[in-house]
């Protein structure tokens, strides 16, 4: 039996972005005892890298915005498909929630009469993103942490620890979420540092890890971001929800090929920033879809004036929806109107002067200052679609944020589904982070909470076989003596086949093609094999973080060849158009394997089972928003007869 170092919490949330720390203020303010474990350090997560802002219709810089004005530009951005009482939820408490982090300390760009400013972001109809520059994130970040260290404070004084109701394992990485029998009852972790296990038990675990973007080759993710919550939450009995939707976000840094990917915020065209092609055309007019048309500018004359006069004329086609905009982009490319390294170009130069570009953009004129050598104030930057964002994840009741299906299992900000349906809006996971980390946390506690003394116990079983598996690629056997699999040229390779097979646009063929190869890198990965010991070993940590890549990337081509139309991050060459009998249609993906193994699976056979599920209705209130003829392009016949 291996001894490892257990101890006992009431609720664990694993990952500190700004869906895990909101979730851990939520649950240690609501009286539960609160560990938070982070891959990185304390504060380094996909949070803190936000740039352009946060959404909520807070109605500052223009009075006519309204939580219901929010709802809609999400439900439009999301071609309809959105969780739409997350979506309702969403819209309404995301002002709360920016007022609260003013309320703990942080502070965002003001109007000129003292306001909190909010900025253009593309499908937003008015401008709505609290913003700090563009390094929003971090002021995010520092503000939930300074709250940590004031709530630890406050613990110190009374019980002389400050860590004694909540307490930060940075570093450290949850490989299986335990269980007593349906109930969650705590994690496995490892620290990176010393390669020692340790366990957490807990009635209550809160999944926040964000996202996946680590199994595509041009990704906007850092390191991290190998969909661990994704997989921990499948391998639990947890299905996951719409894995096809993948957003590839327009503009990434596409030169030099050490920064391909690099996001480029949106930021860049709300403040006036627009897309030509290599003959000088702003050729984004061209590609304004049929359920869009009424809302944007058909002329640059109409789209200039729209930044000084938003009431008196429509928006410019640069500020679509993200799903758009990259399409656009990728035939402009492919049709051979590209820039010379493969991308099209944003201009901000002709367009603002160089000291207000430095004063709003300051990131971003640094990241070409350094990175590429590239003056934006002077010249336009090349940029070309990047992956950066799933919309899929973990399938959660709307109010409670707990996983279907496991009672004790939480999921909060990208890890969770259905918040965005087939396309995110900028500036709508901020928002996201806070309204449902906050009600993860609440209901975690309060699930805990109502457990009294029918604590769920930790199985020695399940601790073995959880160190097992993760000292496997110490010890890593190929049939024939040949070398074990180096995890690096298998995630390469993932990375590739991802990037190429499912990528932005997609093909039957292709994607039964990349199940296959899926297969083959599966059988191959249970030989990934390393060297050396324990203590901080990158390679063994990869060769962990595959299990987790195979598991959603199958997930994201099994949903992908599933649904035949195209519709937000997910575009089929094969069936271009969006079709309503899907509007109303959830897919889910479940482990093949119901006990959480995996050792058996037949590579053909894979290792997830799909299901289709018909939606819950539209509530007829929140529908009686749009417009009749509107709900007619997205609303399958029999929904609009009801
Ligand atoms: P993250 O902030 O990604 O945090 C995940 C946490 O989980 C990390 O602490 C990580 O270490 C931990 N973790 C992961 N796996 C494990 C494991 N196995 N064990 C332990 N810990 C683990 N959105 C906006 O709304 N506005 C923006 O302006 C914006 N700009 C962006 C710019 C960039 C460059 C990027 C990459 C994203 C941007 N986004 C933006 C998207 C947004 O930042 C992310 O979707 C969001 O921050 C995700 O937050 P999260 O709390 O869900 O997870």
């Amino acid at each position: 039996m291996s001894v490892v170092d257990r101890q006992e919490w009431d609720v664990v949330v694993i990952g500190a972005g700004g869906a895990g720390l909101r979730a851990a203020i939520e649950a240690r303010e609501r009286g539960a005892r609160t560990a938070v474990i982070c891959k990185s350090l304390f504060g380094k997560a996909h949070t803190v890298m936000a740039e352009g802002g946060i959404a909520a219709a807070m109605a500052n810089v223009n009075e006519h915005d309204s939580w219901q004005v929010h709802f809609r530009d999400t439900m439009r951005g999301g071609k309809f498909l959105n969780q739409w009482r997350m979506a309702e939820l969403h819209a309404q408490e995301a002002p709360d929630r920016v007022w609260e982090l003013e309320t703990w300390g942080a502070l965002f760009d003001r109007t000129k009469d003292g306001k909190i400013s909010q900025r253009n972001f593309g499908g937003h109809e008015y401008p709505r993103l609290a913003h700090v520059g563009d390094r929003t994130g971090l002021e995010l970040i520092r503000t939930l942490q300074q709250k940590i260290v004031s709530l630890q404070q406050q613990d110190f004084k009374e019980t002389g620890d400050y860590e004694s109701r909540l307490k930060v394992f940075q570093e450290c990485t949850v490989t299986r979420v335990l269980k007593d029998g349906p109930r969650v009852s705590g994690v496995f972790a490892y620290d990176r540092e010393t390669g020692r296990f340790f366990v957490l038990e807990a009635p209550a675990v809160v999944i926040a890890t964000g996202g996946i973007g680590k199994s595509f080759k041009v990704t906007s993710n850092s390191w991290e971001y190998t969909g661990d919550g994704h997989a921990l939450a499948l391998l639990a009995g947890a299905p996951l929800l719409n894995m096809e939707f993948v957003q590839f976000h327009p503009t990434g840094m596409v030169w030099p090929p050490s920064v391909k990917g690099i996001l480029v915020t949106e930021s860049v065209r709300g403040d006036g920033g627009v897309l030509r092609n290599s003959e000088g055309k702003r050729f984004m007019f061209d590609y304004v879809p049929d359920v869009f048309k009424e809302k944007y500018a058909e002329s640059e004359e109409e789209g200039d004036r729209w930044y000084d006069d938003p009431d008196n004329n429509r928006r410019p086609p640069e500020l679509l929806p993200r799903d758009e905009v990259a399409r656009a982009i990728n035939s402009e490319v492919k049709a051979g109107r590209g820039s010379p390294h493969g991308g099209v170009f944003l201009d901000v130069s002709t367009r603002m002067p160089a000291e207000v570009i430095k004063r709003r953009l300051p990131s971003m004129y640094h990241q070409f200052k350094e990175l590429a050598d590239v003056d934006i104030t002077a010249e336009a930057m090349e940029v070309g679609p990047t992956c950066h964002y799933v919309m899929g994840g973990i399938a959660v009741d709307s109010d409670t944020a707990a996983a279907r299906g496991v009672p004790g299992l939480f999921a909060a900000g990208e890890v969770a589904g259905g918040m965005h349906g087939s396309n995110r809006l900028g500036g709508n996971s901020l928002s996201d982070l806070l309204v449902f980390g906050r009600r993860a946390g609440w209901h975690a506690a309060e699930y805990t909470a109502a457990l009294a003394f029918e604590r769920p116990e930790v199985d020695d079983v399940q601790i073995d076989t959880a160190a097992a598996e993760a000292l496997r690629p110490f010890s890593a056997e190929s049939p024939d003596e040949a070398a074990p699999e180096n995890p690096y040229s298998l995630h390469q390779e993932l990375q590739q086949t991802m990037n190429d097979l499912v990528g932005i646009i997609r093909r039957e063929g292709e994607m039964a093609h990349a199940l296959e190869k899926l297969g083959e890198l599966r059988v191959r990965a249970r030989r990934a094999g390393v060297e050396g010991h324990r203590q901080f070993n990158p390679g063994w940590h990869l060769a962990l973080d595959l299990r987790n890549m195979l598991l959603v990337s199958e997930c994201v081509a099994r949903a992908a060849l599933e649904r035949s139309e195209s519709r937000g991050g997910h575009t089929r060459e094969d069936h271009p158009t969006m079709e309503r009998v899907w509007r109303n249609i959830n897919l889910l993906c479940r482990l093949a394997d119901p006990t959480g193994g995996l050792a058996a699976t037949d590579p053909e056979r894979g290792q997830i089972d799909l299901t289709r599920e018909t939606t819950d209705p539209i509530r007829p209130d929140l529908l009686a928003l749009f417009d009749k003829e509107e709900l007619v392009k997205y609303l399958a016949e029999e929904e609009l007869y009801e």
